[in-house]
């Protein structure tokens, strides 16, 4: 097997190594970076993956895009350190099964993307004996899972900027009972600010010496790894007692697309995807461009229940239209269309407004005794009406994404069910922990000198 590069969409930038493109993140000329070729599973290799652990599979996957750069022991030891929690598969009815995500450090599926995308920043750095600091801006959860993907790996520093009257207490516990390489900033100003504020120091010339990196959904580290639990799903799943491959329907709450595309590059190494159905809230723009083969961002994006998934232009769709042969600049507009025709076999494309979504976590609650937070249950609503208009077989396997723990949305929960969702030993006794962090003014001068103080950029 020749040894895959990464291009950019843009195709203005050269081809790079994995660990060259894990660690620019966005290619010099703003395209994203993809493989040059999708490595295949053939029928025998992925009837040997029946039965394998987690880790085990994921290394497996990692070794097929990573080719020479990483010895298959040393992404082993990395695949075992950090999926360390379990990916359970509840039944609902008949073959049709919700994968839960939740488990991690942070109970999202961002979880398995940042802490594996953590581990191989580190062992590339470590091998150059570099030093990186990452930046990031969060108005909530995201930096949080990043906080936490990084938090003790060597030759990494995180510094997580967050506006202090916009983050709710357990997710500011979550990033500031950490310490160690993780720096938790609050600032007096919002969201926007602090995000201006990281964009400014990226820029900024006299930071350069401080070999900032970023660490957004993006990242090529960040999408391999979202390869991998569909794999699994399928090898635990599948019908055990045949070698022949049946064909399973993945549903994919989505947001910026890096989850979906995950499914997407799955499906492209081998594996037997019927249908991906992508299901978004209210922000129906991929619905649109399905519907219509047009396609128009939505600007403002729109505040929905699901908040993970308030994106009016994700960021993955270059990439969704590079695979299907069309061309998609950084500013949304398609240069080339990609193959619409294919793109209709596979995807079903559904919005979902914030009303079904709460009668959806009543009716999954009342009728299977299913627990749904609205992420998943933007999912579960959309599995329902495929079902309902394309009527596939009764047994037909399939398995809808659950991608946040209900315990992160209580509200919600109790609204739709009148249950109050356990909070799971991850989330659990942060109000015990002493916090640290520190608080600075929402205006990029503060955040500067800060970073002086802090990381000494003038030494
Ligand atoms: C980020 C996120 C999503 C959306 O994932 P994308 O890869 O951006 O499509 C869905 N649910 C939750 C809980 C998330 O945090």
């Amino acid at each position: 097997m020749s040894q895959i590069k990464y291009f950019s969409t843009n195709h203005k930038a050269s081809e790079v190594t994995f660990g060259e493109a894990l660690l620019k993140g966005l290619a010099p000329d703003k395209g994203l970076y993809m493989p040059n070729a999708i490595p295949a599973f053939t029928k025998a290799e992925l009837n040997a993956l029946k039965g394998k652990q987690y880790y085990e599979i994921a290394a497996t996957v990692f070794s097929k895009f990573l080719g020479d750069e990483v010895p298959y022991e040393d992404l082993l030891a990395m695949t075992k350190d950090a999926y360390n929690f379990d990916v359970p598969l509840e039944k609902v009815v008949d073959r049709k099964y919700i994968m839960r995500l939740d488990q991690g450090p942070t109970a999202s599926f961002k979880d398995f993307a940042g802490r594996m995308m953590g581990r191989m920043m580190q062992y590339f750095l470590k091998k150059q004996n570099v030093h990186k600091l990452i930046l990031t801006a969060t108005s909530g959860d995201t930096g949080s899972a990043m906080a936490h993907a990084f938090y003790g790996l060597n030759n990494i520093n995180i510094a997580v900027l967050f506006p202090e009257k916009e983050v709710s207490d357990r997710q500011r516990r979550q990033m500031t009972t950490l310490q160690k390489n993780v720096q938790i900033i609050a600032i007096n100003g919002k969201f926007d600010d602090a995000q201006a504020m990281v964009k400014q120091a990226f820029s900024d010339p006299d930071l350069e010496c401080l070999n900032f990196t970023s660490a957004n959904s993006i990242n090529i580290g960040r999408l391999i790894p979202q390869i991998v639990y569909y794999i699994y799903a399928y090898t635990q799943l599948r019908n055990q007692s045949s070698d022949e491959l049946e064909q399973v329907v993945f549903c994919v709450p989505s947001g910026n697309f890096g989850d979906m595309m995950g499914c997407v590059l799955a499906t492209k190494m081998g594996l037997p995807v019927k249908r991906i159905l992508v299901a978004t809230n209210e922000n129906d723009e991929f619905e649109k461009l399905m519907k219509t083969h047009k396609y128009s961002k939505i600007e403002p994006s729109k505040n929905c229940l699901s908040s993970a998934m308030n994106v009016g232009h994700p960021s993955n769709l270059a990439r969704l239209i590079e695979l299907y042969g069309g061309n998609m600049d950084e500013k949304g507009t398609i240069l080339k269309e990609p193959d619409f025709a294919a793109m209709d076999a596979m995807f079903y494309a559904q919005s979902v407004s914030d009303d079904d979504t709460r009668k959806t976590i009543t009716q999954a609650w009342n009728d299977y005794h299913v627990v749904l937070e609205p992420h998943g249950a933007v999912g579960w609503k959309c599995v329902e009406d495929y079902i309902g208009n394309e009527k596939p077989d009764a047994n037909q396997l399939l398995v809808s994404l659950e991608t946040a723990h209900p315990a992160k949305f209580p509200q919600a929960i109790i609204d739709a069910i009148g249950v109050d969702p356990e909070l799971p030993a991850s989330l659990s006794g942060l109000e015990g922990k002493e916090e640290h962090f520190d608080r600075i003014d929402g205006k990029y001068p503060a955040f500067k000198e800060y970073l002086d103080k802090k990381y000494g950029w003038r030494k």
